[in-house]
């Protein structure tokens, strides 16, 4: 704990870690030795975590990365956060995100840009750690903590851990209680573990998992023993390879690790089948529909009253003026869009037209799934992002079209609510880190844990 400490105050310029916890961590890290000592551990008591400033942590200032949120301290704790400290986990601190999860480079967030712990080689250009969990990603490759918690609405995981050369893992819809994570979209939202090797992932994700009755969509079914699913044996599991996922401006090295990837596990005895996944073309847009409509409406909360920042306000301004006020300051430009384009298509004259076009696409998007799962496919492998690592300050560049594209991949199993993990699969060839995706069945992280540890 005091190693990570001392590391997190070193690593100052890349910005991941946004309010540091330092006495509660020594507390927790002394609370850890005497449960040691009286013989009473978990894999994870003592661990040095760091979380995401997405969970609401009692007494701790949680702000997901916004303005609107300013100073807000939970009087409460969220279950992912307290499940991790009843196993004995120590928290060092809050790590840096996109506002409300809503990006893909770590850029948009009140406490400034998180920066990648990597460079591209010959050349000291800042990289984007990816996003929205870029804080917790750029934390765990730098050594700041031994893992981090992150949160997997369309991708958030699995893109930064992709960009660092990380593991990230989101779960099943429903295996991590949603309670107390400040919500972004509902129906897709769902926390999962960050760390540096798949079997670490194993074991965190036991830990933080469990039905919780202050979710109702968390999932009343056991927690397996994760870490006890890695034997390495995928002896006749089936791979899918979605023709679909051969997407124009796929980099020719990421092409290539895919194809490295498929033949690992074709010699490790599964057997290696294109499928295909008709829908996939439709997924970023149907994404891109579903999840600002339900921000619109889970952001409608934050008015000025309950929480966080309130505007200043003019003699004669009334509610109205202090709405506006209030969330034209609090919201930043990427949070505002979003929740004008979700107010938009759930309007009364487009709701048929976008969101319920939307909602029956995805029902679409689900069913590949399913059908490629019932003919027999016990995992399917894809790259994680199209590309490596941009450059920090590329977003300001790039449409708001452009950086979505960069979740062509990810955002497609959160429409159908399924568990991906994103694993190390080599070097760009200016070297940065690229990583793989494999795709679960539903409630089957065991076996997908163990596929990418066969991976690794
Ligand atoms: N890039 C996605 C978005 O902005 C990632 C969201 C997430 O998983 N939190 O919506």
């Amino acid at each position: 704990t005091q190693a990570c400490l001392d590391a997190i105050e070193g690593a100052s310029a890349l910005n991941a870690v946004v309010t540091v916890t330092a006495e509660r961590a020594l507390d927790m890290a002394d609370a850890a030795d005497a449960r040691i000592a009286g013989g009473d551990a978990t894999a994870m008591t003592g661990i040095p975590l760091g979380v995401k400033d997405l969970f609401c942590v009692e007494g701790v200032r949680s702000q997901a990365a916004s303005k609107i949120l300013d100073g807000f301290m939970p009087p409460y704790e969220s279950t992912v956060t307290a499940n991790l400290w009843s196993s004995g986990a120590v928290m060092l601190g809050k790590l840096n995100m996109d506002e409300f999860g809503m990006g893909s480079a770590t850029e948009y967030s009140v406490y400034g840009p998180t920066v990648s712990p990597w460079r591209a080689q010959g050349s000291d250009a800042k990289l984007t750690a990816g996003g929205s969990s870029g804080g917790s990603a750029a934390a765990v490759a730098a050594d700041l903590c031994l893992a981090a918690t992150g949160t997997d609405t369309g991708g958030s995981i699995r893109q930064p851990a992709a960009f660092t050369g990380t593991v990230g893992l989101r779960p099943t819809y429903g295996r991590c209680s949603r309670w107390g994570v400040i919500a972004y979209a509902s129906s897709l939202d769902q926390a999962g573990p960050m760390t540096k090797t798949v079997r670490d992932a194993a074991i965190m994700l036991g830990a933080m998992a469990g039905h919780d009755e202050k979710d109702s969509t968390s999932a009343d079914i056991p927690v397996p023993d994760f870490e006890a699913a890695l034997t390495g044996d995928i002896r006749g599991k089936k791979i899918g390879i979605p023709r679909e996922y051969r997407v124009d401006g796929l980099s020719d090295t990421i092409a290539k690790q895919w194809d490295e990837g498929a033949a690992m596990l074709r010699d490790a005895g599964a057997q290696v089948v294109d499928i295909s996944l008709p829908h996939t073309q439709y997924a970023l847009p149907t994404y891109y529909v579903i999840a600002p409509a339900e921000a619109s409406s889970n952001l409608s909360r934050y008015d000025g009253v309950r929480y966080g920042h309130r505007a200043k306000l003019s003699a004669g301004d009334g509610i109205t003026e202090m709405y506006e006020k209030t969330r034209a300051e609090g919201f930043g430009t990427e949070v505002q869009r979003r929740v004008m384009l979700g107010a938009y298509v759930l309007s009364a004259g487009f709701y048929d037209a976008y969101y319920r076009k939307a909602q029956r696409v995805r029902t679409l998007i689900k069913r590949d799934f399913e059908t490629a799962f019932a003919d027999g496919i016990d995992a399917i492998l894809t790259p994680t992002t199209p590309s490596r690592a941009f450059a920090l300050g590329a977003a300001a560049e790039m449409s708001p079209v452009e950086m979505y594209l960069n979740d062509v991949f990810t955002v497609t199993l959160n429409l159908a609510g399924l568990p991906g993990i994103s694993v190390p699969s080599g070097l760009s060839a200016d070297g940065l880190p690229l990583g793989l995706q494999l795709i679960g069945k539903p409630w089957e992280e065991g076996d997908l844990l163990n596929t990418a540890f066969a991976l690794e």
